[in-house]
């Protein structure tokens, strides 16, 4: 029995911590070096599962090491998978440079991702046949994308899409097959810019009021919009179906917390919110929304991303109920 089903991508994040960036032509050498399991579906999935809430994910790794890397942690994990396996593909790997102050530069290569076959993805329909929810993001092919959320409409799943990173061509019609969006600021910009022909500058939109965000929000024709505002925590509007709760748009402060690494919160943010409507299910979607918010900011106090994400009791323990 699986009640969320990810379909996503998998990245081996690689990164180098420096003294300062290298020159261009130099090479320089790092004082310390990490590898873990990343990938902004991977991370949602992982995020999802930690918090108590039977999840599998689909995906697919280059016949390389670090699939090898990918399959251990899922078995310690004892996630389900669903790998699409490629030869001619490798598993995809980012290159992350950090130095001194924590600010980075990545080059990332999307590799096996971006050829999951939509035949693959459909052959994983007994997955659906009883889950709750689908989840997707935009580091896939997009035909891919668009036939997890067409089976999840089949089976009358909840559909959420974490639209990140914006991709030029995503079709107006995938996004609509979504029902909760959760992009970031600069992601919220953007589907406005593609989608409903409005300029906003994405720094301003943590300090922009309620009302006008919400405005802005309806014009994506989804149902339900959570952006998700760094240290600013988060804004919800709603549509027609304000899934319990009263008000039709609100915002929730961040939570006060010492980050060190921000890399994939808005991944624990959104694999969190899709476990907690189920955990939370038949009580308002802004208690789901509160949970994650708190699980989000807490995965910026560790190192990683994937290995950052946190357990249910973990942040009831630290933030009561
Ligand atoms: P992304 O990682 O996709 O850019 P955000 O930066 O908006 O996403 O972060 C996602 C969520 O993580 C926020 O909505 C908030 O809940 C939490 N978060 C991120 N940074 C912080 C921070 N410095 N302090 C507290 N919460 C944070």
């Amino acid at each position: 029995m699986t009640d969320v089903v990810v379909v996503g991508s998998y990245v081996q994040d690689q990164a180098w911590f420096v003294e300062r960036f290298p020159r261009l032509g130099e090479t320089l050498k790092a004082h310390r070096y990490n590898t873990g399991p990343g990938g902004k579906g991977f991370n949602q999935a992982v995020a999802c599962l930690r918090q108590g809430v039977s999840t599998a994910f689909v995906g697919a790794l280059g016949n390389d090491t670090f699939a090898e890397y990918a399959k251990k942690f899922v078995a310690e994990e004892k996630m389900p998978c669903r790998w699409q396996m490629h030869d001619d593909w490798p598993t995809a790997t980012s290159s992350i440079t950090i130095n001194p102050k924590g600010e980075n530069q990545i080059a990332l290569v999307l590799g096996a991702n971006e050829h999951l076959d939509v035949d693959f993805v459909r052959k994983q329909d007994d997955l659906f046949a009883d889950a709750k929810a689908v989840l997707v993001q935009l580091e896939n092919n997009l035909d891919a994308v668009d036939a997890a959320l067409e089976l999840g409409e089949r089976h009358q799943l909840v559909r959420v899409m974490n639209p990140a990173p914006v991709h030029p061509q995503l079709p107006e019609k995938t996004l609509h097959r979504a029902q909760i969006v959760t992009p970031n600021e600069t992601e919220f910009s953007l589907l406005l810019e593609r989608f409903a022909n409005e300029t906003v500058d994405p720094n301003a939109l943590a300090t922009t009021d309620p009302a006008t965000l919400h405005t802005l929000a309806r014009k994506l024709g989804v149902e339900t919009v959570v952006v998700t505002l760094g240290a600013g925590g988060c804004f919800v509007s709603h549509g027609h179906n304000r899934r319990g709760d009263d008000a039709a748009f609100y915002r929730i402060a961040g939570e006060r917390v010492k980050a060190i690494d921000s890399t994939g919160a808005g991944d624990a943010f959104t694999g969190t919110l899709v476990a907690a409507t189920i955990r939370l299910s038949g009580r308002p979607f802004r208690e789901a929304v509160v949970h994650a918010n708190r699980a989000a900011a807490m995965s910026t106090e560790i190192v990683g991303t994937a290995p950052a994400m946190q357990t249910f009791d973990a942040v009831l323990a630290r933030f009561g109920d």
